[in-house]
């Protein structure tokens, strides 16, 4: 999607308490989703960080906003140092608070990859990652209350060893972070696991999906994603290419890169 507002942000309505905050002006096309309850509002990822997202959350909500992260990958928490109450799977809690594997010039190297515009008052050499303790520490299948909506925590290990994807299941939305989108899905980081990606998938296929909600590129994903996902991943595994290495391979709407 193309975007020449001067806004680093676009903000668009899935339903009437319930947002996509994007980063369309970085190669990534990141989306965060801000999720309004009755009692609280929870904000699904906090994006690269180079801009206030807090902001535009602000206009959005006044209600007590509880960030969580689908991963703890840097263009996924860089706006937590807004929100000090934030959620994290158990096992990217150390990754949150100063452990995570990328130096910091690597993290740079990523960020500024075209194509990127960033905003005039943004300066790279500045740029750090967010530490922090968590206000609560999650596990696969707990559940987050809003006050009328319920949102379920799937741990979904591969692309990273916390990583989750979260389940409304009263609207069918699935928030799949880095686990599906369409685009090329990376399993190649020494922190990845090919194996673990195909199960986390195959956790997803008994699912009542009405909308999936994914944290990069293009909004409108094919539900038949998760079932392509699933026959891509195991055929490479059947074919013993489902491995650090093996390279990169191309289907319809997705690409795995091993
Ligand atoms: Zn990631
Ligand atoms: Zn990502």
């Amino acid at each position: 999607m193309v975007n020449d507002k001067k806004e680093w942000f676009t903000i668009e309505k899935i339903d009437e308490s319930t947002f996509a905050i994007s980063e369309y002006k970085h190669w990534e096309e990141t989306h965060c989703f801000l999720l309004i309850g009755e009692d609280k509002s929870l904000l699904i990822d906090t994006g690269l960080g180079v801009a206030n997202i807090l902001e535009q959350v602000q206009n959005l909500t006044d209600k007590h906003v509880t960030a969580v992260t689908t991963h703890v990958h840097y263009d996924h928490f860089g706006g937590h140092k807004y929100f000090p109450d934030f959620y994290v799977h158990e096992t990217e809690q150390e990754w949150i608070n100063g452990g995570f594997p990328l130096t910091i010039e690597q993290v740079r190297n990523f960020l500024t990859e075209e194509p990127c515009d960033f905003p005039k008052d943004f300066d790279v050499n500045k740029y750090s990652l967010f530490k922090g303790v968590p206000t609560r520490v999650l596990r696969d299948k707990d559940s987050i209350e809003l006050g009328g909506r319920t949102v379920r925590v799937l741990h979904t290990p591969g692309h990273s060893p916390g990583h989750i994807c979260l389940y409304e299941e009263s609207r069918g939305y699935l928030y799949t972070g880095d686990l599906v989108y369409m685009g090329d899905l990376f399993a190649y980081f020494p922190s990845t696991d090919p194996v673990a990606y195909m199960n986390s998938i195959k956790k997803l296929l008994p699912l009542s999906v009405k909308r999936i909600l994914p944290a990069h590129h293009d909004l409108n994903v094919p539900l038949s994603i998760i079932r392509d996902m699933d026959k891509a991943f195991s055929g490479l595994y059947e074919s013993g290419k489902l491995k650090h290495g093996s390279g990169t391979f191309h289907y319809s709407n997705f690409g795995i890169k091993l």
